[in-house]
């Protein structure tokens, strides 16, 4: 039986833990639950799993879930909170399922106090990667991927060093703008850029999935978690997101992980690891699935590719202010203050405007990521 806390339990991943951990209710105890303002959502969660302790963003909202719950589970808020229940003694694992970054104190206090992470919030590895697994060596914790691609290349490299390594093969399904001639993407609105094709997934990463940041941030995701630098670490569109990534070993060996999309598995894989546990989840039929492809992705239409791994290769601060001014931009497109393309213009502007601190602490991360959060907006 693992403890598990889960931060960001009333998101798109949070929702697919809670039903990954009812699948496996001999194996996996919730026994933290963070939240944001789906106070409602959580109230129920927290009714069916019993959890030791539960968290809101707002203080304000305490109040009205302690209520609603009633006694014996501890009732925390804000920043604070996150951090109480990474921290729980009794926890294994932590899984960090938060949109943005609001998840990077609570993980490397979970490191700090010995426990294993399960990361899905990759801005956290994108902002301050060195420092996490640095931390994570230091405390001797693992680091577990739960987005797929990396969950793939986890399972692909099956403990092998980065020398035996070649090149990792990060999939991207190219989103809902694959086939879009570039003279379009001036009108994209944002309920087009919010259908995408193969994945379910909050609106943020949605986004970050239409314009390819989502698979910049994974580049320097990928090079953090594996330690391998930015230049072995590539892009293929696979439209189908059948082939969730692929490691090619320096022997020209490539090993993939395949499956019918769905983030229960990454999730379970993460949360039962080393073991594979029975799930009924997911089938897959190659037969019916017909054909697999594979197209390079397009940096023309996408610069968000270039600029991540520009981002990545000069490292520094630099990662944290792409990530930082990709969020601000992706708001402002969502509020229809900037257009789908202004998001990748912004970000490019407000890198280039960086002056990089090489080997950062996290305090002058921490300053980075609010200046380019100033100057996005601006
Ligand atoms: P969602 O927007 O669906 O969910 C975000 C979660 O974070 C919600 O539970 C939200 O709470 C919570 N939250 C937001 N701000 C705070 C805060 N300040 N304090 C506490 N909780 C907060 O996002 P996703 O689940 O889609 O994505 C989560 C992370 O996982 C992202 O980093 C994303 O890149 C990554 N990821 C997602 C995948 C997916 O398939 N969705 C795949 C791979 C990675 P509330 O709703 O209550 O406000």
């Amino acid at each position: 039986m693992k403890n598990v806390v889960l931060l960001g339990s009333t998101g798109s991943i949070g929702t697919s833990t809670v039903k990954v951990a009812e699948d496996l209710p001999d194996q996996i105890r919730l026994i933290g639950l963070g939240a944001g303002n789906q106070v409602d959502l959580l109230a129920k969660q927290t009714l069916r799993h019993c959890p030791m302790a539960v968290s809101v963003a707002d203080p304000k909202k305490a109040d009205a879930l302690r209520q609603t719950i009633g006694g014996g589970i501890q009732v925390h808020s804000g920043a604070e909170g996150l951090i109480k229940l990474a921290t729980l003694p009794e926890a294994d694992i932590v899984l960090i399922a938060i949109v943005g970054t609001a998840g990077l104190q609570p993980a490397l206090a979970a490191i700090r106090a010995g426990k294993d992470i399960a990361i899905a919030s990759k801005e956290i590895l994108v902002m301050a990667g060195e420092i996490v697994m640095n931390e994570a060596r230091k405390y001797g914790v693992k680091v577990l991927a739960v987005d797929s691609e990396h969950s793939a290349i986890f399972q692909c490299l099956d403990g092998k060093p980065s020398d035996s390594v070649r090149a990792l093969w990060l999939t991207a399904s190219g989103g809902p703008f694959r086939k879009t001639p570039k003279e379009e993407f001036s009108s994209i609105t944002v309920e087009r850029a919010l259908k995408h094709p193969s994945w379910v997934m909050g609106n943020k990463i949605t986004i970050d999935s239409a314009t390819l940041f989502n698979k910049g941030l994974e580049m320097i995701e990928a090079r953090w978690l594996f330690d391998i630098e930015m230049a072995r670490v590539k892009v293929v569109v696979q439209p189908q997101s059948v082939v969730h990534s692929m490691v090619e070993f320096v022997d020209g060996s490539i090993l993939a992980q395949m499956s019918t999309p769905d983030m229960c598995l990454p999730i379970q894989y993460a949360l039962t690891y080393p073991n594979r546990t029975r799930s009924e989840r997911v089938q897959t039929n190659f037969a019916k699935l017909g054909q697999l492809t594979f197209e390079e992705p397009d940096e023309d239409r996408f610069p968000a590719l270039k600029l991540a791994r520009q981002a990545g290769e000069i490292g520094g601060t630099l990662p944290a202010v792409l990530n930082a001014a990709n969020e601000v931009a992706v708001d402002a497109f969502v509020n229809r203050h900037k257009t789908f393309v202004g998001i990748t213009e912004t970000v490019a502007r407000v890198i280039a405007a960086h002056k990089v601190v090489e080997q950062p602490k996290l305090e002058q991360i921490l300053e980075a990521d609010a200046w380019a959060r100033i100057e996005a907006a601006r």
